[in-house]
């Protein structure tokens, strides 16, 4: 293993790679010996320490602190951990496999020769340690802890793992540790984020604590003692680049940990907001590394551009993936309670300035809440035109919900309100507006949909064109956008 370690050691690898290079190949290296041997405890420990230096250590040449041991990366990655291997429990779920054959097949040649070699006088029971997580039924074995009931090593792990979880922790997670490994951003960035919550970082403070330095002063302002929330959002520049992105923490406890003000971020529910914290924080730890450790500055106008590039890359990427069946796209789909949908859509007369614009409010059962239809004057651009018609949302918190999906077929728009970032486009205006807008609801949410999925919606807009005023339905459409309506109900029929 340790070999591997070095033929790969060399290459540089980050702490994502890494993980990948760990559950892919060196935690595959002793399976077969473990699942005919009982390995010695020692030897375990060896294999762990080996992946634990490779995990932790900054190149080939230079060694890592260790910041957590070995039993704490092998936590599931929901609890807090890595979710590595624990060599020695998992060398229990394997060679439980083997018992498994035992019990359930007794007289097959190898439970026979076994028998005969371990434990001639007597069953595999009493010969192993209990396990009440077997049991039998009608002279069948029956393993508990998997649906199946049959045992499997994936199943065994599982239990043994959250046995050992359940001693260590008090489960005060909540579901943090979900979120974090959800987040639609590099493995980088995750882990660095990880590492965050425990505080798993050299700050001032932290090698102060370890007697590693001398001092606990901020190395970049010179003026407090530097703990990771002083980096990350009080420190000079950690002020700015927040700014920039439009956020302020100045009334915000000084006091909270990392892992609490995370929590305060994944409540906030404007969309991606997660994300581009998660990547600020993780950027201006970088910036400060590069201060200290290497003299480089970067500007907030640079970092600004990292948070920036990351973000719009992880969206291209996954704009790229294509949705698996494309079909179902195109099918309109009823809202689930307490959501109403409101489909909008625009037209738009470019030689006049002139937009019109259509929105229909549905329930959850496809029922027509509320429809309309409108036209304006001096209308720069047609993307700017869906935007306005957004502002749909007006009239379902008007109505009194509080809980919406909007979805438009125009893809820019849907984009550019989801984006944090500030918009300086002739639309900047009005997605700001509907972001502020969007606030008062408990849960609002912007999708791109197939435009034959919004129909309704497209023949109220052009409705407008042949009417002399703005106007609109309670519980009811005008007759020519009624097909529309029927072909979308008929789509929730046949999905029954
Ligand atoms: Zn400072």
């Amino acid at each position: 293993m340790r070999m591997k370690v070095q033929s790969w050691g060399t290459r540089l690898l980050s702490q994502g790679g890494k993980e990948v290079f760990i559950k892919t190949v060196l935690q595959a290296i002793p399976t077969y010996s473990m699942s005919c041997f009982l390995l010695p405890k020692m030897f375990c420990m060896k294999l762990e320490s080996v992946m634990s230096r490779f995990w932790w250590q900054k190149s080939s040449t230079r060694k890592g602190m260790h910041w957590c041991n070995w039993a704490s990366l092998s936590i599931p990655k929901n609890c807090g951990g890595i979710g590595f291997r624990d060599l020695g429990k998992f060398n229990v779920a394997l060679l439980a496999k083997q018992g498994w054959k035992l019990v359930t097949n007794p007289d097959s040649l190898f439970g026979r020769i076994y028998k005969a070699k371990y434990y001639p006088h007597t069953s595999f029971w009493n010969a192993t340690l209990g396990n009440n997580s077997l049991y039998s039924s009608k002279d069948k074995m029956v393993w508990s802890v998997d649906n199946s009931g049959i045992y499997t090593v994936r199943s065994g792990y599982r239990c043994l793992v959250e046995l050992y979880i359940n001693d260590i922790t008090n489960t005060n997670y909540t579901g943090i540790y979900k979120e974090i490994w959800g987040l639609n951003l590099p493995p980088k960035i995750r882990i660095a984020i990880w590492r965050f919550t425990y505080e798993y970082i050299p700050t001032a403070v932290n090698l102060y604590n370890r007697r590693i330095s001398s001092s606990p002063i901020c190395p970049s302002c010179g003026e407090v003692p530097e703990n990771f929330m002083h980096t990350l959002l009080m420190c000079g520049l950690a002020k700015t680049v927040w700014q920039s992105i439009g956020v302020d923490w100045s009334n915000f406890n000084e006091n909270m940990d990392f892992y609490t003000w995370l929590n305060l971020v994944f409540q906030n529910r404007r969309h991606d907001f997660g994300k581009i914290a998660a990547t600020t924080a993780w950027a201006l730890w970088q910036a400060r590394n590069k201060r200290t450790m290497e003299g480089k500055r970067q500007s907030v106008q640079d970092i600004y551009s990292i948070i920036f590039s990351i973000i719009k890359e992880m969206r291209e990427l996954k704009d790229k993936i294509p949705t698996p069946v494309n079909a179902m796209n195109s099918i309109w789909k009823p809202p689930q309670e307490p959501f109403v949908k409101v489909n909008f859509d625009a037209g738009f007369k470019i030689t006049l300035h002139h937009s019109y614009y259509g929105f229909v409010i549905r329930n959850s059962k496809g029922l027509v809440m509320r429809s309309e239809t409108i036209f304006n004057k001096f209308v720069s651009n047609s993307f700017t035109v869906e935007a306005i018609a957004c502002q749909a949302l007006d009239f379902a918190r008007e109505m009194g919900f509080s809980h919406a999906q909007m979805q438009g077929d125009s893809r820019t728009a849907i984009v550019k309100i989801n984006q944090v970032l500030p918009d300086f486009s002739d639309m900047g205006t009005y997605i700001e507006e509907i972001n502020i807008k969007a606030s008062s609801f408990q849960h609002i949410s912007f999708h791109h949909v197939d435009r034959r999925a919004n129909m309704v919606a497209h023949m109220l807009a052009k409705v407008r064109m042949s009417i002399p005023k703005d106007r609109f339905w309670v519980e009811d459409l005008p007759a020519a956008a009624e097909v529309h309506l029927a072909r979308d109900l008929s789509g929730l029929v046949s999905q029954i």
